[in-house]
């Protein structure tokens, strides 16, 4: 009897022959356990329990006569060998509750420790905070005498193993009333109030880091040779330099733009639409979403232009508009009918009683916990690591 690790990058027939097992057995295993789980789906650091049986001869490799593993968190795979002596597999549920976790308390001179203390795992902790940084002024958002209280998804296998995933819900309340109320929405993951009113978030950012080289305006063009309005910004930056979309919007075109070389132009609230030029790749197609911050393009030379850099272009109510004169809060409001599944999700974690998910699952009339067979008392257990 012992246990071997499953290492990252590790296939099931290396790690059993390195364990003892013959390449023949090893074989068979790797083809039953193909056949239900993707390796690269099993944890790195999964233990094995493997039982091997005597030699039929000096010098031959032990025979495997059992192993068993958890595959995923809801599932248990076991190898047995028959009276026909045939390895077969047998697969074994494991019955999982996803009830998230919800945690309430003081938050008294700590939030940190008074959460730790109230069961909350130490992400969803750290979670909280950011969420309600990035919504508040966290110096006062949070009182030693307020509550927090906090939903964290959560799933606890009927074996006892309990997995925390991301936060879903940060409250705060004082004198007993909410004073702050986020969750989690959407697939980017971020947090909304519960009016639906998502994080503020002030300003446009700079499409390139570094500096710009020529400003909106009038100006003798560098190829052209005569003056002319310079629509745009110049901004210096080396080939291949990512170009990032300034705030959410949408792809109105991407492609080739006359003198403008390969760019990309998108839509954005307001009204507003910003176009990016001289690209030496673009990394968006038309139509598609795009978030403050995403990477739509990279630096060329493409089109007009003597050498790398951006030209950085922006427009309000179809007239070039000098970007630098623009500075505004784009702020995300949920509406509609995705408002009402937002409001009635924050409803459905509120009605979570606190600290239910700490307790262990109530074993079902039909679940029992298999008794210990006597072989597994009596063996020492001697843990190897193979690979690692
Ligand atoms: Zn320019």
């Amino acid at each position: 009897q012992l246990v071997a690790t499953l290492a990252q990058g590790d296939g099931f027939d290396r790690m059993l022959r390195r364990a003892g097992v013959g390449s023949d057995d090893a074989e068979r295993v790797s083809e039953l356990v193909a056949r239900n789980i993707a390796v690269s789906d099993i944890e790195p650091g999964t233990q094995v329990d493997i039982t091997l049986g005597r030699r039929t001869r000096a010098g031959a490799t032990r025979p495997l006569e059992a192993m068993e593993f958890r595959a995923r968190f809801d599932l248990a795979l076991a190898i047995e060998r028959g009276d026909d002596g045939r390895l077969s597999l047998l697969r074994k549920p494991i019955r999982v509750d996803d009830t998230p976790l919800r945690i309430r308390g003081k938050v008294g001179s700590s939030l940190y420790r008074s959460a730790r203390a109230a069961g909350a795992p130490a992400s969803a902790v750290q979670q909280y905070l950011k969420a309600l940084g990035d919504h508040t002024d966290l110096d006062r958002a949070l009182r030693a005498d307020d509550t927090f209280d906090m939903v964290v998804s959560y799933r606890r296998a009927a074996t006892g193993e309990r997995q925390a995933g991301d936060l879903l819900f940060a409250g705060v309340e004082r004198g007993g009333k909410p004073a702050t109320q986020l969750m989690r929405w959407g697939k980017d993951g971020r947090f909304y109030e519960a009016s639906g009113v998502g994080e503020q978030r002030s300003g446009l950012m700079q499409p390139v880091p570094g500096s710009t080289s020529s400003a909106f305006g009038m100006r003798r063009h560098p190829i052209l040779g005569y003056r002319r309005m310079h629509s745009g910004l110049d901004y210096r930056a080396g080939y291949g330099t990512p170009i990032r979309a300034v705030t959410d919007g949408q792809v109105l075109g991407a492609g080739r733009m006359g003198g403008c070389g390969i760019a990309v132009r998108l839509q954005h609230s307001a009204g507003l639409q910003t176009r990016y030029c001289h690209m030496s790749r673009m990394a968006v197609r038309r139509g598609q979403s795009v978030q403050r911050g995403q990477i739509i393009g990279y630096v060329g030379s493409t089109g007009l232009s003597t050498g790398p850099h951006l030209h950085y272009e922006m427009y309000r109510g179809g007239r070039a508009i000098d970007p630098a004169s623009v500075q505004y809060v784009t702020r995300a409001q949920l509406a509609g009918s995705e408002l009402n599944r937002f409001r009635s999700t924050l409803a459905r974690l509120q009605g979570i009683a606190a600290g239910s998910a700490l307790e262990d699952l109530v074993p079902l009339p039909d679940e029992s916990v298999e008794p210990e067979r006597e072989i597994d008392k009596l063996a020492v257990r001697r843990p190897i690591r193979v690979g690692g």
